[in-house]
């Protein structure tokens, strides 16, 4: 846990030893159940801290002042739970809710809640396009976040409806990703975004040029987006 540790101080981030256990809890529970369900390509044990635990946690990068308790924050694509878990672990008062397609990766994550004793999350086994659809969730979250859910183009169609007006979307990407965000700067003003940062993480513990996407919602999404489940993805908008 010392890489954990110590790349989460570098964050501004002072780990309990209550958090720390939490952690332990995640890690093993992952290790074992992605020995029966495919949950993740990563399973060594330190590089699930590294790779996952303070990953997840760069997001705070993201945010100057850190979470604000009344925050909602949504997680799409959240697979086994990154980075909404590691997340709502450090940040207690804030409610996160975690969405994830495949029920497999969604079972998980409730045991893994349970577990851990954690209530302040919300586990949802839907596709975003269906829910950026729905009035509870449409324009509702104050930040949006996304790990390897998809290319920029189609990231921006699937993050950006669920965005209120003010609020951000954190897309957490690697290596040289000028292009990527270059080709987004369409549809994402086309669903009422631009970009307000690209911001990379520089540390130590995870030196594999990690850098974070941050766009700002600048105004509402037209109401037929996103288009219908699997449309983003396989025909994006460029
Ligand atoms: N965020 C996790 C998982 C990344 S893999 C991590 O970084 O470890 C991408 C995940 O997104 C997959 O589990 C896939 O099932 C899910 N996914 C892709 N498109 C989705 C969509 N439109 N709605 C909900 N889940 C989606």
């Amino acid at each position: 846990m010392e890489l954990l540790l110590s790349g989460a101080r570098q964050l501004g981030i002072a780990l309990t030893n209550g958090h720390l256990a939490k952690f332990r809890t995640l890690r093993d529970e992952l290790i074992q159940w992605n020995r029966r369900t495919n949950l993740t390509a990563i399973t060594d044990p330190g590089e699930v801290e590294t790779k996952h635990f303070l990953d997840s946690l760069t997001v705070v990068l993201a945010l100057p002042k850190g979470f604000s308790p009344s925050a909602r924050v949504i997680d799409l694509g959240t697979g086994p739970g990154f980075p909404g878990l590691p997340l709502a672990i450090v940040y207690p008062d804030t409610h996160f809710t975690l969405v994830e397609a495949t029920w497999k990766k969604t079972d998980f994550t409730k045991h893994a809640l349970k577990a851990l004793g954690l209530t302040n999350v919300t586990v949802i086994n839907e596709r975003s396009e269906t829910l950026a659809h729905q009035p509870q969730h449409r324009e509702h979250y104050d930040i949006v976040l996304a790990r390897a859910l998809a290319p920029m183009p189609s990231l921006a169609e699937l993050t950006l409806p669920l965005c209120a007006i003010g609020g951000i979307v954190v897309a957490l990407k690697k290596g040289d990703i000028a292009q990527e965000v270059a080709s987004a700067e369409k549809v994402t003003s086309l669903m009422g975004g631009r970009l307000k940062e690209t911001k990379p993480v520089g540390l130590q513990e995870l030196a594999d040029g990690r850098v974070l996407v941050i766009l700002e919602k600048v105004g509402h999404t037209p109401s037929n987006y996103p288009r219908r489940p699997g449309i983003p993805a396989g025909k994006p908008l460029l």
